[in-house]
């Protein structure tokens, strides 16, 4: 008989329906004449409850393997249940113990554990209620980004992952090499000889897309990437690491409004998508974990963004009645302390930053008529600061050659995104996304180490 998904049995299963289930025990509970197990197959969070009943074959023997993390195949019937808190159980006839879990040493015994803790069990954590919710969330996430994308005539295009040019700028690379490291070879000059190297000149691992993906909108029109990033950021925070995916749409013949009206309907519509498809787990968010995730996801889907520039939310912050950690001038990088209360205090909803100053800002970003400022745009949403960050990129040759030399970058290695600019070159826009912090606002997550199955920070790369 086929093995039926227990997502699809709690919502469509009938009474008197025979079906198969394969799952891991929950919990169990013994009764004189009966005893009850809860199965779970990771189709959703709640599992089936399953009875057995004494005068099946080997009850005793069979209710003894049955602990908490055993793996199971049950065939029996559906009846309805007579229980609190389900529509249907399964009555067990036959039953498989594919392996047990001993319950001496098992470590996902019923106690809630903390978040910390089940990293050090990083093999066995996604059979948590919550560490599920967040993994079809995720799935939900990245499936609404596709679908998004794809309906809207984007090309998925793949950006690779090891590069030799560090022109992002932002610092923190890894280095991709062959070299021996117990004996570097030097060159006369007693620098790292690369040219024996794997690639002949030093490289690392890509820190973004984007440089690629402007490339591929240059004669696709619309383009996506999709896929993991890099950075060797040494500090711990809950908001980083040092693998994480990055999501960069990429559109010619697009300007900054074009840009900003796309990061705002890509944003409703992933958080109407999972509020559609993971309703039980975002209750579950709801209830366990931050009070107040369903209202942000309506305010994303019902509210307009505030749209102001970077000059304007400076003037905001100056007239603040409180006093902030950072200083606030004309110039200065904005905190997550003022994008948070710009978007939660100020305007009650997400809200998009525009023309900041060229000084702190890359070089490829748009420059102003008034040459103080770039065309650069960042969405900040209550509760969680900057979660997008984007611009029109410079299209005119001689404009970026000259932002490139002021910031003494190496405009040889750049021929190639020069000659975007040589040959049809066109206005263009386009934004990054880091998808774990989509993936923490969502769900209300602290940290961004459980909206990844295998993080990887500063002295840990574990399973
Ligand atoms: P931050 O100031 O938070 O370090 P950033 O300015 O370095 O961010 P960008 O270079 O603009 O970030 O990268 C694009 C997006 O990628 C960010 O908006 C953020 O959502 C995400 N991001 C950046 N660094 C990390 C990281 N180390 N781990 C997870 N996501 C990240
Ligand atoms: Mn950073």
């Amino acid at each position: 008989m086929t093995i039926r998904r227990i997502a699809d049995l709690l919502k469509t299963g009938q009474p008197d329906e025979s079906v198969n289930i394969q799952g891991w025990v929950r919990t169990k509970r013994e009764l004189k004449e009966f005893s009850f197990v809860e199965i779970n197959d990771g189709s959703s969070l709640a599992g089936l409850q399953v009875v057995l009943n004494q005068d099946l074959p080997n009850y005793s023997e069979m209710v003894r393997q049955l602990n908490t993390g055993a793996s199971v195949e049950i065939a029996g019937t559906l009846v309805a249940s007579l229980g609190k808190g389900q529509r249907i159980e399964l009555k067990a006839e036959t039953v498989v113990v594919y392996g047990e879990a001993d319950p001496e040493t098992y470590p996902l015994q019923k106690k809630r554990h903390s978040f910390e803790f089940l990293r050090t069990i990083g093999h066995l954590r996604s059979r948590t209620n919550t560490l599920g919710a967040v993994f079809r969330v995720r799935n939900a996430c990245a499936t609404a980004i596709h679908q998004f994308f794809q309906e809207r005539g984007f090309l998925w295009v793949h950006t690779p992952l090891i590069t030799a040019s560090d022109c992002e700028g932002a610092g923190e690379l890894f280095t991709v090499t062959t070299l021996n490291l117990k004996q570097v070879p030097l060159t006369d000059a007693k620098d790292i000889d690369y040219s024996q190297d794997f690639f002949g000149k030093p490289a690392y691992l890509t820190v973004s897309g984007q440089l690629e993906a402007e490339i591929m909108a240059l004669a696709f029109t619309n383009v996506y990437t999709f896929g993991p990033t890099f950075r060797a950021e040494n500090s711990n925070t809950s908001r980083h690491l040092a693998e994480f995916w990055m999501v960069e749409p990429e559109m010619a013949f697009c300007a900054l409004d074009g840009n900003m009206d796309l990061a705002e309907a890509f944003l409703k519509y992933v958080f109407k998508y999972v509020l559609d498809h993971c309703s039980d787990d975002m209750e579950f968010f709801q209830q366990r974990i931050e009070s107040s995730v369903l209202e942000t996801a309506e305010n994303i889907i019902n509210s307009e963004f505030g749209r102001i520039t970077y000059t304007e939310a400076i003037a905001l912050l100056e007239k603040a009645d409180r006093t902030f950690e950072y200083p606030v001038s004309w110039g200065l990088d904005l905190q997550s302390e003022h994008e948070r209360y710009l978007a939660e205090e100020l305007f009650k909803k997400p809200l998009i930053v525009t023309d900041y100053p060229t000084e702190i800002k890359a070089f490829y970003m748009r420059l102003n008529d008034d040459e103080k400022t770039v065309r650069a745009m960042d969405v900040l949403a209550p509760r969680i600061g900057e979660i997008i960050g984007g611009s029109q990129r410079e299209e005119r040759l001689d404009v970026l050659q000259r932002r490139i030399r002021a910031q003494n970058m190496p405009e040889e290695d750049l021929w190639w995104y020069l000659d975007l600019r040589r040959y049809g070159t066109v206005p263009h826009s386009g934004f990054g996304l880091g998808f774990e912090r989509l993936v923490q606002f969502m769900t209300g997550m602290q940290n961004i180490r459980d909206v990844i199955p295998f993080p990887r920070t500063p002295l840990s790369a574990d399973f």
